[in-house]
């Protein structure tokens, strides 16, 4: 079965719409989501604007702050000050990879929980980790979570093996699959670059999540019959048949393990098409919290 990231993040849309919907005629609240992009890194660029113009087309007011490459870490701050004061932006974004004259870690501190939208701060990991639902979930692997619950994928007491420990992804993964509760409930390894037999390990997995950039790093031969995989990875590789000059791959080598596995993400159109839904998914959260309504009841 192919787990397509598509299909689950139109169901994303399509609740999100009706929560926004909702949001306006019951409470008149407008969710609102500001993104920050120091600098003019093209991929970054591409990114931010995809964002806004989801908001747009499902009715979140955005704002797009674009700065400069030499923009001081005091000027940031000051701009995250004046975002976390603002009663009209719910959620704050800002967007990584940063210039090396920006501490990342001290902006993403500087960001009121509340509205910590990439569930980046420290208060937001802590609270995912001993599942107080008043947090947010970081947008990636929350959407690996709803691919699994879209297809009903079985989790519960299965070995899941997470390649990958980075905080965006790795980590978070880990924390969430070993969770209490349906769709949760594994028992998880993580992997890393220092595991030693990683292939053995890859082996006894029921379930592969994929996340360490390496181009296909996960073969055929690495599987067991009937595993579910989820496939993160987002890489290009060079492609002279392609008009762009390179294709997308995932870091599992979808044609030797798509046989073998009894579901599994393609790349692209997999976990890519979830963490932007996410992301919105996370705004309104916050629009609900900062209002006092409960999200259910929308
Ligand atoms: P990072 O580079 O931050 O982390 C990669 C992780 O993989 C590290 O923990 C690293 O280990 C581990 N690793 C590297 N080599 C190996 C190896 N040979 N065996 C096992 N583990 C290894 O990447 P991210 O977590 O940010 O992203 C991972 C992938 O997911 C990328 O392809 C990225 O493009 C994609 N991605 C996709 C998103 C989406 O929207 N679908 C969003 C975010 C990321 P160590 O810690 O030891 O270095």
């Amino acid at each position: 079965m192919i787990l397509s990231g598509k299909e689950v993040s139109a169901a994303v849309y399509s609740r999100i719409e009706s929560q926004i919907a909702s949001l306006s005629e019951k409470h008149s609240v407008t969710p609102g989501l500001a993104v920050v992009l120091v600098g003019e890194d093209p991929a970054s660029q591409s990114y931010v604007n995809s964002k806004a113009k989801k908001c747009e087309k499902l009715g979140i007011y955005s704002e797009k702050h674009v700065l400069d490459t030499d923009t001081s870490q005091a000027d940031v701050l000051a701009l995250i000050d004046t975002l976390n004061n603002k009663p009209e932006i719910n959620g704050i974004l800002v967007q990584s990879p940063q210039p090396p004259q920006i501490d990342e870690r001290a902006i993403i501190d500087a960001i009121n929980p509340q509205k910590d939208v990439d569930c980046f701060h420290p208060v937001n990991v802590g609270k995912m980790l001993i599942g107080d639902e008043d947090g947010f979930v970081p947008c990636t692997p929350a959407g690996v979570m709803e691919i699994l619950a879209h297809y009903e994928i079985e989790t519960q007491g299965k070995h899941a093996v997470v390649l990958g420990r980075s905080n965006i992804v790795g980590k978070p993964m880990c924390a969430l699959l070993s969770r209490k509760g349906k769709y949760a409930n594994c028992t998880v390894t993580m992997c890393h670059s220092r595991t030693q037999n990683l292939n053995e390990i890859c082996l006894q997995a029921d379930i592969i999540i994929a996340a360490t950039g390496i181009p296909e790093m996960v073969r055929g031969d690495m599987v067991k019959d009937d595993v579910v995989i989820i496939d993160v990875g987002i890489n290009r590789v060079d492609d002279a048949s392609d008009k762009r000059g390179y294709r997308l791959v995932g870091d599992v080598a979808f044609d030797e393990v798509e046989p073998k596995a009894s579901a599994i993400t393609p790349v692209p159109g997999g976990v890519g098409p979830m963490t932007i839904a996410m992301l919105l998914q996370n705004t309104i959260r916050a629009a609900c919290q900062q209002n006092s309504i409960a999200l259910e009841s929308l």
